[in-house]
């Protein structure tokens, strides 16, 4: 998949467009002011392989925050902005390493004027990040992909204006296909960063699903440079799906993927739950190189997904095949699988202590 190529901005020390890996973000949800509870949400989520971090800025405290907040993590953090711009500026002394200002209420152009200087002072960028809802529809009209991308333009000539250029875009919507539009569009029209996102897309289920659509359409098309899925749920959980659809899609590694059959009335082990054992074990210890695990339900398709992943297993009679890097190693009951397919994992990763 060929990526659209984008300017390249530096956010701490992570880098998102240009030739950049993808990266994942989410928000912290703990009020920001507490600085305990919030690095510690931030710290499962660098565990979870979160990239940059987001925290809501809605007053001083949480701008002062923060600073001490900054001393405490790893990854970086981007402070969010709505309505009031002395917010930004406080944000930026206490050492955010990206603004994200919603165009649709930050103010006069004056105030956006004063927060990208400070920005540029600093080295920081900026997201002008626009969301259907709280566009200005006075202006732009009903939201649709035409106005998130005018809106968002508009932002960003202002920025331009004052030599600011230091930009990453985002265009959201709760609405799949006006996002995709959208996201097209400002491809065509600029060479910013694209933040990739589709809003309050839902509890977890329907949330997933509605980001993988939405995100994932615009990734396989080569468009986007990071990406957050918004989930009412465990931010963990945003991260965790998005290293998924990038994983999907061959742009982001994973420690371990596993592939399992879906099961039919040739099933004769309980391939559900052996595959939910192999996942748990593989998160509770993951290999140390990336390894392909096949759990499969029998010999139809069994013995080839098996064979082409790096450990699998096929399934017989209450027992099934285990085989590695292609090859059938032994028959083993249906009770030992997953400790004898643990110990393949581990043998080819080079984690068995044998
Ligand atoms: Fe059915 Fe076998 Fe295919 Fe699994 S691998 S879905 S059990 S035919």
């Amino acid at each position: 998949m060929t990526r659209r190529l984008t300017r390249k901005v530096r956010v701490g020390g992570v880098e998102i467009g240009g030739d950049a890996p993808v990266s994942v973000q989410s928000m912290t949800n703990t009020p920001t002011a507490d600085v305990a509870a919030t690095v510690g949400q931030i710290k499962r989520l660098e565990a979870a392989g979160c990239d940059i971090v987001r925290v809501a800025v809605p007053d001083r405290k949480a701008a002062g925050a923060i600073k001490e907040m900054k001393a405490a993590i790893t990854i970086p953090l981007v402070a969010d902005i709505h309505f009031d711009h002395k917010l930004a500026l406080a944000a930026l002394e206490s050492g955010a390493d990206k603004l994200r200002i919603n165009p649709g209420n930050i103010g006069s152009r004056d105030k956006v004027e004063e927060v990208a200087r400070a920005a540029k002072e600093r080295g920081v960028p900026i997201r002008v990040g626009v969301n259907a809802g709280s566009i200005d529809r006075s202006r732009y009209g009903m939201p649709s992909a035409e106005a998130l991308v005018e809106s968002a333009l508009d932002e960003v000539r202002v920025l331009e204006e004052l030599a600011f250029e230091d930009i990453v875009i985002s265009l959201k919507a709760f609405d799949v296909p006006m996002t995709i539009a959208a996201y097209k569009r400002a491809s065509k029209l600029c060479d910013y960063p694209l933040h990739l996102g589709v809003t309050e897309a839902g509890l977890a289920w329907e949330g997933t699903i509605r980001s993988s659509v939405g995100i994932g359409t615009l990734l396989a098309e080569g468009i986007g440079d990071t990406l957050r899925v918004s989930l009412t749920a465990d931010p963990v959980e945003e991260v965790r799906v998005g290293i998924e659809i990038l994983s999907a899609l061959g742009l982001r590694e994973k420690p371990f993927t596993l592939i399992s059959c879906p099961t039919c009335g040739r099933c004769a082990i309980d391939i559900s739950a052996i595959a939910s054992e192999a996942r748990r074990r593989l998160e509770e210890k993951p290999p140390s190189r990336p390894i392909t695990v096949a759990v499969m339900g029998c010999v139809v398709n069994g013995p080839g997904e098996a064979s082409l992943a790096d450990v699998g297993i096929a399934g017989g009679k209450g027992a099934g095949a285990l085989f590695a890097k292609g090859v059938m190693l032994r028959k083993v009951s249906e009770s030992a699988l997953v400790d004898e397919l643990m110990k393949e994992v581990e043998r080819l990763a080079g984690d068995s202590e044998s």
